[in-house]
């Protein structure tokens, strides 16, 4: 926990300033209080339950696939096995990382379909995006988003080194990709997810934010023909139609969202005729 403070406050300088520098929409407040208390709730939210939903997931996968045996395996997971752990170890955090993004990939199409999208919408309810974005997450998509994701990913048995060291980069990652930063990388952009290629996915528009979807490796966007970055344009207005702004009311509203198309249905032909 200190370490993962000590990341965040530098994120928060460094995108901070480098907001100020160089931002992707001049006119966004560096600090919209309202959002970054409802940012700064979730944040403590996932501090004191996240922690260990992805062990969890894992353990409670591997106990109902193997039984008697589940012990003696998910001892082997959680200490890596296999040939994987012999790789060195920037090799295993390039796969975890690759593997990780193609799974999170359609998971993320997944959650822009109708079905979902009440649970995925409170991610992209920010007027205003930056850093602390990345913390605005359903719990309900974080336990198959995330925790679900790296429980699958832990099953292959890396070498348990490798999320020490993705955990401080996938924080920096997540700060990156949502600080209010007019950066591209210019060629790099095909190969690294940025500000500007993240900030498109926010846009408040159906027909533009199905689009960015890959975490970290854009060439998924591309391979699947959802890539948009267009030249010399930049994303201006952000947001999801209908989304609550609270904290408590976010929590709620997917579920009454959904709760409430299913109420709105039309019943199956025949259901409510009259009996003959
Ligand atoms: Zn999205
Ligand atoms: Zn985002």
């Amino acid at each position: 926990m200190t370490l993962t403070l000590f990341v965040l406050a530098v994120c928060a300088l460094l995108f901070s300033v480098a907001a100020r520098l160089r931002p992707c929409n001049p006119d966004q407040p560096p600090v919209v209080w309202k959002e970054l208390g409802v940012d700064a709730l979730y944040f403590v939210f996932s501090a004191l339950f996240y922690g260990n939903v992805s062990l969890a997931l894992m353990h409670a996968g591997v106990g109902a696939a193997l039984g008697a045996r589940a012990p003696a395996a998910i001892r082997a997971i959680e200490a890596g096995y296999g040939w994987l752990p012999t790789l060195p170890l920037a090799v295993q955090a390039l796969l975890v990382l690759f593997v990780t993004d193609v799974l999170q990939y359609w998971l993320h199409r997944l959650f822009h379909g109708h079905a979902l999208w009440p649970f995925h919408a409170i991610h992209h309810s920010s007027r205003h995006v930056d850093w602390t974005t990345t913390y605005r997450i359903h719990p309900a998509q974080f336990v198959v988003y995330s925790g679900m994701v790296a429980a699958i990913v832990q099953t292959l048995g890396f070498s348990p080194m490798v999320y020490v060291v993705l955990g401080p980069f996938n924080i920096v990652m997540g700060a990156f990709v949502h600080a209010n930063l007019d950066w591209d990388l210019g060629p790099l952009r095909y190969v690294v997810a940025t500000p500007v290629f993240h900030r498109w996915h926010h846009v408040d528009d159906v027909n533009v934010r199905d689009k960015n979807f890959a975490p970290t490796f854009p060439i998924l966007d591309l391979m699947f023909g959802t890539f948009y970055m267009p030249k010399g344009e930049r994303p201006q207005v952000f947001g999801a139609e209908n989304t609550p702004d609270g904290f408590l009311a976010q929590l709620v509203w997917p579920f009454r969202e959904v709760a409430g198309r299913l109420r709105a249905r039309p019943a199956a032909p025949g259901v409510d005729a009259p009996a003959a």
